[in-house]
């Protein structure tokens, strides 16, 4: 014989039925098959919200009811031959008068026991049931209708009860042998005490149904079908990559199943796993999936971690005090009062100091718990020797679950980085020794996001998800997104990395999706976007809470500099291409740098010097490994050496630097790149990276701008410098009489950092450099007298863009 079970989804209206009823004549072995069914999707909690409304004198309960008698009747319309309703529409009709019956009982006693309770919601099982097997029978196969109530004896605790087995599995069998069929139909959910007053088996039991009867009948197995093609790796509505296991052992499901798996009700697992009978899980919506197979031994699979289940709702409480230590029988006496309540406890940690335990418990239990505990230390707390119990709610476990993983050195790192690294914030921690399960409390608003990360780690062979925000949306931002969807491809193929833009923000708008930007029409996206400024953006962003976020700065804006500190304390990693932040003072700057550490994120500014050159990771890569950095000469500004290498007197030099902007090479006020402060800001960012403290003040500055050029707007800063034209050609005309070049160069030197203007020799590294190019040559002690040389484009939108683009994978890479 074999057990079919079919969950409320496969049985929630006619069409589905009919798809049941499909697979139950299917099975094409000659086994008997013993069908259990739930209520029809929706009906239990309908019940129950009928059983309050009667039970708090709102009589709309008799709206309801009608409409769950009409949802039966059309049901039993649609499935039998009209000739062939009457019966079953008169059953259904009976049932349903009785249950009004027992509402209005309660309307008018304006009471509601569990006792009744669990009376009006067996309905739904006895209706579906009922339907079920007539609809068999109209297609002419016999069948035994079983009333579960009559065979699954249990004590009285109403809701939730627990199966006297000795007796039901003698029920089960006698009648069974006394009544031989080929099929059965049986409701799920419902029992009976000895006194024959209904119970019910727990929200979910029509599986334990299943399983009572499976191992009753030691049956050759049992399956469970409902609404996913097997157990998943983790619930297919939070993670939606899970993917289905295909074979499972019975202590991972239960494991799986205890710590939150819905698919499978927790105390189905056992009565199965003593009489060694095999479980499917199996989709009604799709047979021929091969679903997930439940048995002893789980030889040959490779995955070490089988999946990942949560439990939400929970409370931890902390009991603590140095009263407690070495002194035996505080855990008895914590575990004592919680038990005497029927508290149930979920998860234990206990700290090797003795100083405080830790339980978790469901939150709806939580005031009592306080009050029992509180009450059963009373006299330690009055004497000072433990605190009150600490309380903390809104919590969720997080369980890791797989036989193997002992044999698997490193899994609780993984997944504690892995949350880590994600902001996620563990409260308490429990790892059963047999290690069939790590368990994290976290804050439930992180559950999705932590499942999501860890389904990422232990599953995801395919992708790794990168969620980029981008503020800025001007030359470099709209390099950096066409680069982005250029490159989707490749690092999905090559690196199994996807990156996702979620959000883009101009200074007025921002545009968010949750599933990705399409990035063909980010224009006209944003253009439609709602209004935003970057407070409400970063809001936003710390509010979807997504894995492995980065945020990126491609715009100039001191605004937008302020907020990293935000991000990365919410492990959101940084990427900047402005250089405000790096750039201000030496103490914001290390204050940003020790966030990312705290927070286990990374803050990356390459782009800051030489665009896309390697100087940063270069100069860090030189110091990580021991060298030292004895000297560094440089020439980081792009457009002065544009300016300087097209200025050789014949056209005058105030269009020259025009023509600088125009083409895109300067800052949108030149007299930053003119004046010196850019390549400024530039050397002192690699002073500070090379471990020196360093300010702006600091910094010599031989200006070779006339100082007339500096006051007022950027119109008059040309004016001014056509005027001062003679002072340029005066510069220039010098240093050819030298047979020198004019170039800006930039100079870090014990400790000391300067700027200016410098007459170059064709001997000099310098001498050859043309267009927008930047040089920079680090001395060091590894390369003390021939510098480590750094050279190309160190200006325009696309290798910044590019150098931005880079940072972001690095991020991805950690
Ligand atoms: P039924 O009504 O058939 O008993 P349930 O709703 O009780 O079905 O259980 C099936 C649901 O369990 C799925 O639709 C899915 O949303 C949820 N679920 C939670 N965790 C898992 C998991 N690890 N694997 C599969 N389904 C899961
Ligand atoms: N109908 C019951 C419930 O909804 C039992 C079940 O479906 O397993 O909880
Ligand atoms: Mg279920």
């Amino acid at each position: 014989m074999k057990v079919l079970k079919f969950g409320g989804s496969s049985v929630a209206n006619a069409e589905n039925i009919q798809k049941v009823i499909d697979i139950i004549l299917s099975q094409k072995d000659n086994h008997a098959i013993a069908v259990v069914v739930s209520a029809m999707g929706g009906v239990t909690d309908r019940l129950l919200k009928i059983a309050s409304l009667a039970a708090s004198a709102d009589d709309t309960y008799k709206t309801e009811l009608e409409e769950l008698e009409q949802k039966h009747l059309t049901a039993v319309r649609s499935l039998l031959p009209i000739q062939q309703q009457s019966a079953t529409l008169s059953l259904v009709k009976q049932h349903c008068n009785e249950l009004e019956s027992i509402c209005d009982g309660v309307y008018l006693l304006k009471e509601l026991s569990l006792r009744t309770q669990d009376k009006i919601v067996s309905f739904g099982e006895l209706l579906s049931s009922r339907i079920i097997a007539a609809k068999l029978e109209s297609l002419g196969v016999q069948q035994q209708w079983v009333d579960s109530r009559d065979l699954i004896v249990t004590n009285s605790n109403h809701s939730n009860a627990a199966v006297d087995f000795a007796i039901t599995n003698e029920r089960i069998s006698t009648w069974f042998k006394a009544n031989p069929s080929t099929y059965y139909l049986i409701p799920g959910f419902i029992a009976a005490n000895l006194a024959g007053h209904t119970t019910t088996l727990g929200r979910g039991g029509s599986d334990y149904t299943g399983s009572i009867y499976a191992a009753a009948l030691g049956v050759s197995a049992l399956e469970i079908w409902t609404d996913v093609s097997g157990m998943m790796t983790a619930d297919p509505r939070l993670v939606t990559n899970a993917k289905p296991i295909e074979h499972i052992s019975y202590q991972e499901a239960m494991e799986l199943s205890h710590f939150g798996a819905k698919i499978i009700y927790p105390p189905t697992i056992l009565p199965v796993m003593l009489k060694k009978i095999p479980v499917w899980i199996k989709n009604t919506f799709e047979p021929t999936a091969k679903g997930t197979l439940i048995e002893s031994h789980t030889e040959g699979a490779n995955d070490f971690i089988r999946g990942i289940s949560s439990i939400t709702g929970i409370s931890l409480l902390s009991l603590e005090g140095s009263g407690m230590v070495g002194i035996p029988g505080f855990s008895k006496r914590l575990f004592e009062a919680l038990a005497n309540e029927q508290v149930n406890v979920i998860l234990i940690t206990q700290s090797s100091s003795e100083h405080s335990i830790c339980v978790g418990i469901n939150e709806a239990d939580t005031l009592k718990a306080k009050r029992v505990v509180d009450y059963a230390f009373s006299y330690e707390i009055q004497t000072g020797k433990v605190d009150p119990l600490v309380v903390e709610t809104n919590l969720t476990i997080v369980a890791l679950v797989g036989e193997q993983m002992k044999s698997h050195p490193g899994v609780s790192g993984k997944m504690f980085g892995s949350l880590g690294r994600n902001g996620i914030n563990i409260r308490a921690i429990a790892q059963g020794s047999s290690e069939k399960n790590i368990s994290a409390v976290i804050a439930t608003k992180d559950v999705k996001k932590a499942i999501n990360v860890l389904h990422e780690v232990f599953f995801e062979t395919s992708y790794k998800q990168l969620n980029v925000f981008i503020a800025g949306a001007g030359n470099v931002g709209s390099k950096l997104l066409a680069q982005i969807q250029q490159q989707q491809l490749f690092l999905q193929n090559q690196l199994n990395l996807q990156v996702r833009v979620v959000g883009i923000a101009n200074s007025k708008k921002a545009l968010l999706a949750d599933q990705g930007i399409l990035l063909d029409e980010w224009q006209s996206l944003l253009a439609s976007a709602s209004v935003s400024g970057i407070d409400e953006f970063v809001a936003q962003i710390q509010e979807k809470n997504l894995r492995n976020s980065v945020f990126v700065d491609v715009t100039a804006n001191e605004g937008v500099a302020k907020v990293y500190g935000r991000l990365l304390e919410k492990s959101i990693s940084v990427v900047a291409c402005n250089k405000i932040a790096c750039s201000s003072a030496y103490d914001e700057y290390q204050q940003l740098k020790s966030l990312a550490r705290e927070y286990n994120a990374l803050f990356l500014f390459e782009t800051n010097v030489g665009a896309g050159l390697p100087v940063i990771g270069t100069l860090n890569d030189l110091l990580r490994s021991g060298d030292k950095v004895n000297k560094i000469k440089a020439v980081l500004s792009g457009t002065l050496n544009y300016v300087f290498n097209h200025y050789d007197g014949s056209k005058p030099f105030a269009e020259v630097v025009r023509q600088a902007q125009t083409e895109g090479y300067t800052e949108p006020d030149p007299r930053l790149d003119l004046g010196g402060t850019d390549v400024m800001r530039k050397i002192m960012i690699l002073a500070r990276e090379a471990g020196q403290q360093m300010e702006m003040e600091q910094i010599e500055n031989r200006y070779f701008l006339p100082q007339s050029c500096f006051e007022g707007s950027v119109e008059h800063f040309y004016t001014e410098m056509a005027k001062q034209e003679p002072h340029f050609k005066a510069l220039f005309d010098k240093a050819s009489a030298e047979g020198a070049k004019l170039k800006f160069v930039a100079t870090y030197e014990n400790g000391r950092a300067s700027v200016g203007l410098e007459h170059i020799l064709p001997s000099s590294d310098f001498y050859h450099l043309y267009g927008k190019d930047n040089l920079v040559l680090f001395y060091t002690d590894r390369y003390p007298e021939q510098p480590l040389v750094i050279k190309g484009a160190g200006a325009g939108a696309d290798v910044t863009a590019s150098g931005v683009f880079a940072d972001i994978i690095r991020v991805a890479r950690i």
